[in-house]
């Protein structure tokens, strides 16, 4: 077994693993079951701000992102898809495969995006049923400011679809501040579930145009309209995963218990910043680094497959490379969820310098030493 650093999936702590492990019941028939179910979705509402409904459904991050797509969408439709790196593009796949028409509003990918500009092309254009966000594009790094960019697209009347996947509770969601109608987390990155969950919360408008559609939604899995009532009805559209949804619970209790998370995200990232720079890495993006995954360039000396190899063979630690137009260019630090903590990121760096040195790439000084002066900063 690896000791797994990367961006998702993340570390699981042992009481999220016992929990998975409990006598299944039958999740169909067992009245306790709903409630726990129901008990779970609004206590992840409660975790991301909102009085929002939640639904869990039975599959990975992407089950969520299309789903969101799958239920809003009806033919026609312009969607606006905010790009500004392989996630926030990848939406346009989910809008056309429903029928929508994506129109990617295309930005730097080495940069935030930039709110002002997002603002002037909206002044000209606005006519859009719905817009998709990436909180944080994992394959980069790169955080959007989604507090701003939601309220600016629901100034137009444009509902807004956010992926916090990889951002939610490494960094700061409120989805009723920041109006998010659609806003779609994952079990397997800061949560610190194993994969295999996705969630959703629903804002009532997103409810009242899912219901005003004319056309029915192209998806039975992906169709969040099939959970309408179901606690009323007692009754799920397929089988849930008990195992799977005792396990997210614990994991949820477990950050409901951490009062502190953000700060100890953005502590742990920033050292990790400060260690990678001074030692005279490049950090990947210019701005907008999100505190739950750091990404730097592939030092010009070695490649993206020797470095990962070497932390594997020699450390037992896995790093990850990127894919797309990242194939091969950068190494991803996941600090998010269970991964973040201090310990676990300067046994990284201690690896990181052996292996860099291994590689005959020059570090203006150990990493492991800039890491730990930055955290006693
Ligand atoms: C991880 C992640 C997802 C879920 O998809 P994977 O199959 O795990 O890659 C969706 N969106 C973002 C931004 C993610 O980081």
């Amino acid at each position: 077994m690896y000791d797994i650093m990367t961006p998702g999936p993340t570390q699981v702590r042992e009481n999220v693993l016992k929990a998975r492990s409990l006598p299944c019941t039958n999740p169909d028939l067992d009245p306790d079951f709903f409630t726990y179910y129901k008990e779970t979705c609004e206590l992840i509402s409660s975790l991301l701000h909102t009085e929002n409904q939640t639904l869990i459904l039975g599959g990975e991050g992407i089950l969520g992102l299309e789903a969101a797509c799958a239920s809003l969408t009806e033919p026609g439709d312009r969607v606006l898809v905010l790009d500004n790196g392989v996630f926030g593009k990848g939406f346009a796949d989910f809008v056309s495969l429903y029928g929508g028409e994506p129109v990617l509003y295309t930005a730097d990918y080495l940069h935030t995006l930039n709110v002002h500009e997002l603002a002037a092309y909206l002044e000209k254009d606005h006519a859009f049923k719905y817009a998709t966000v990436i909180h944080c594009d994992t394959p980069s790094g790169v955080l959007n400011d989604i507090s701003r960019i939601c309220p600016l697209l629901k100034s137009y009347g444009i509902l807004t679809v956010v992926d916090s996947v990889s951002a939610m509770f490494g960094e700061e969601v409120r989805a009723d501040d920041f109006q998010i109608d659609l806003l779609c987390g994952g079990s397997q990155k800061a949560v610190s579930a194993p994969p295999g969950l996705t969630f959703v919360t629903i804002s009532p408008n997103a409810w009242e145009t899912m219901k005003k559609r004319k056309q029915r939604i192209a998806s039975f899995y992906a169709n969040l309209m099939a959970f309408d009532g179901y606690f009323e009805k007692q009754w799920f559209p397929y089988t849930m995963p008990v195992s799977d949804i005792r396990g997210l619970r614990a994991a949820l209790e477990n950050i409901k218990a951490d009062p502190d998370i953000l700060k100890r995200h953005a502590r742990i990232a920033g050292a990790v910043r400060k260690a990678l720079t001074d030692c005279g890495l490049k950090l990947h993006t210019h701005d907008g680094w999100c505190n739950t995954v750091s990404v730097f360039d592939v030092p010009k000396e070695t490649s993206s497959a020797s470095i990962l190899g070497a932390l594997r063979q020699d450390h037992n630690l896995m790093l990850a490379g990127s894919f797309d137009v990242l194939e091969g260019q950068v190494i991803r630090i996941g600090h998010m969820g269970e991964n973040a903590r201090e310990e676990k990121l300067a046994a990284v760096m201690k690896a990181l310098d052996q292996v860099l040195a291994k590689l005959g790439v020059p570090l203006n000084g150990s990493l492991e030493k800039a890491y730990r002066n930055a955290l006693a900063d």
